[in-house]
């Protein structure tokens, strides 16, 4: 039997994509799966924080191997806000619009546009803790473009790309995500140590 990895979100779109992953080397396990259907509160203030906030409230829970990821955008020139508060940088409504409305407004007078995404990965496994990061540099667009994904999208122009995200398919944008590369990360490690079945 594989050993079980349960990934610490509600969102049940990012367990099937992680869970398709590792196919054959872990099965990952939702929070519904397990009877966890509580919000966790995200009162870290860093993306690590977070991620450990989360990741660590279910091993407590359950006492079983998890992982939990947290994602922001950070911007040069605004001393990387919005950061960890990026799902409510104009407010708890979580307003995506918005959101991008509030940062090409903050970012207007200064010419520096660059900016990146981060995502953060805690691991804990087999009673020990393991991070993982993924990052996507790019600059941010005074107008949005595009109507795919999600978030900051329609604003971010990944370095060397003549498209924002919003202007790609998901497939495309995960050949270069910074969650993308933060979960291959995990991956990797977690193919090397249980590929052989060694649990
Ligand atoms: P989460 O940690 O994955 O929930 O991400 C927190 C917030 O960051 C989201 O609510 C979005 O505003 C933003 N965000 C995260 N990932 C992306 C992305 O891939 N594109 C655009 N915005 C994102």
């Amino acid at each position: 039997m594989l050993p079980k990895l349960i990934f610490a979100t509600h969102n049940q779109n990012k367990s099937r994509e992680i869970g398709a992953l590792l196919q054959g080397v872990m099965q990952v396990v939702s929070l519904e799966e397990i009877g966890f259907f509580e919000d966790i509160v995200e009162n870290g203030l860093t993306l690590q924080e977070n991620a450990k906030i989360k990741a660590k409230t279910i091993f407590d829970h359950s006492g079983l191997n998890c992982f939990a990821d947290d994602t922001g955008l950070e911007v040069e020139a605004l001393h990387g806000a919005p950061g960890v508060y990026s799902a409510r940088y104009a407010g708890s409504e979580k307003s995506a619009e918005k959101n991008n409305q509030k940062l090409v407004h903050e970012l207007s007078p200064f010419s520096n546009k660059s900016a990146r995404f981060v995502t953060q990965i805690c691991l804990f496994l087999e009673g020990k803790e393991y991070y993982f990061e993924g990052e996507l540099k790019g600059t941010i667009l005074a107008e949005p473009k595009g109507t795919e994904g999600f978030g900051y999208d329609p604003i971010f122009k990944p370095l060397g790309s003549d498209r924002t995200l919003a202007e790609m398919t998901l497939a495309e944008k995960n050949t270069q995500s910074h969650r993308a590369k933060a979960f291959h990360q995990m991956i990797d490690f977690l193919k090397e140590k249980y590929a052989n079945n060694s649990l």
